[in-house]
């Protein structure tokens, strides 16, 4: 089989930014800068990076952006008035709390007590909620970025069966719902795997696409997929390398097996990674624009 597709998140995410500057434009004609509240709780260093490179971008496209920096042991409650605090806070139109937070704190009710039309993740229950009926409000943003990118490369999903490795609620669970809505370039029939899932390959080798979220470094293997498949991978997983930094970056797919199978694959990194920020800055955009009394 010749060399597959690289399905480049990297390219798509500078379209998206293409198209967000006019809607960007038209907001701050009316005096509004879409805003984004995100809060840390700890200095876990992958969070860190990922919260700078949020901010990069957001600055880049003159956007408002504050970062709330909280110490590991920040209770609960002080938590929870933050987050009431951002509610209210009519410069930030979306909030971000990143995950995982620390055990102490109980999670959902965090996201429970934010705003529902500021939660750009999507992850509050009212949001996940709309997405699984198919009427989303916000999807959360890798999740989207996945599609983003098949509609991109006109990966059509109807009459494909498509298998998802991971059930999490940030990615796992919403793809699979959203690659078997009854919609435009979905339309999918998905099959969710993951731990309790006695015979993974027995799956995976009859999808057309296999979208792999799990974290286990280079889990998927050429023998676990059919010929011509297409491979989204989420994973971006650390390994021991000899590298200046002592790792190297990569999936939860294993590139030297599965590239001479595939048809088409994301990179990591490159791939999946790009595309969970631009998102992140639509959702932004959009609850900008949701807030705004036309
Ligand atoms: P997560 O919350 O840890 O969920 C992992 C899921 O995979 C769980 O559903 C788990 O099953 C399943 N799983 C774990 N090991 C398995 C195995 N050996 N066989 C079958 N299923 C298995 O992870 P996540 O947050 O979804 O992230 C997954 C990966 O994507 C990570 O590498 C993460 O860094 C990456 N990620 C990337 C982006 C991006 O922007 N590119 C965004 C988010 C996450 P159970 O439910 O049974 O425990």
């Amino acid at each position: 089989m010749s060399d597959p597709l690289i399905l480049s998140g990297k390219d798509v995410s500078q379209s998206v930014y293409e198209n967000l500057k006019d809607r960007i434009s038209v907001l701050k004609s009316k005096n509004i800068t879409p805003g984004l509240a995100v809060v840390l709780v700890g200095d876990d260093p992958a969070s860190q990076v990922y919260i700078r490179s949020k901010t990069k971008k957001f600055n880049q496209l003159g956007l408002n952006t504050e970062s709330h920096r909280l110490s590991i042991d920040t209770s609960e409650k002080d938590l929870l008035n933050l987050i009431d605090q951002l509610n209210q806070d009519n410069q930030f139109h979306g909030i971000l709390v990143q995950l995982p937070l620390p055990g102490h704190i109980n999670t959902q009710k965090v996201l429970d007590a934010m705003d529902p039309r500021k939660d750009v993740d999507g992850f509050h229950p009212e949001n996940a909620g709309l997405l699984s009926i198919g009427k989303p409000r916000f999807i959360p943003c890798t999740p989207k970025g996945i599609m983003r990118i098949l509609s991109h490369y006109n990966i059509d999903l109807t009459g494909k069966h498509v298998v998802v490795v991971g059930r999490s609620n940030i990615v796992g669970r919403p793809i699979s719902i959203l690659t078997s809505l009854k919609q435009a370039g979905a339309n999918g029939t998905t099959t969710l795997c993951h731990s309790g899932t006695s015979n993974i390959p027995g799956f995976t080798r009859s999808a057309d696409i296999v979208i792999v979220a799990l974290g286990v470094p280079q889990f998927l293997t050429g023998e676990m997929l059919k010929d011509g498949a297409v491979v989204i991978d989420v994973g971006i997983n650390r390994i021991d390398a000899d590298t200046e930094k002592g790792y190297r970056l990569v999936g939860d797919a294993h590139w030297e097996s599965i590239s001479s199978i595939i048809s088409a694959a994301t990179p990591v990194p490159g791939g999946v990674g790009p595309m969970t920020i631009a998102m992140l800055v639509e959702n932004t955009v959009e609850a900008a624009e949701q807030l705004v009394d036309w």
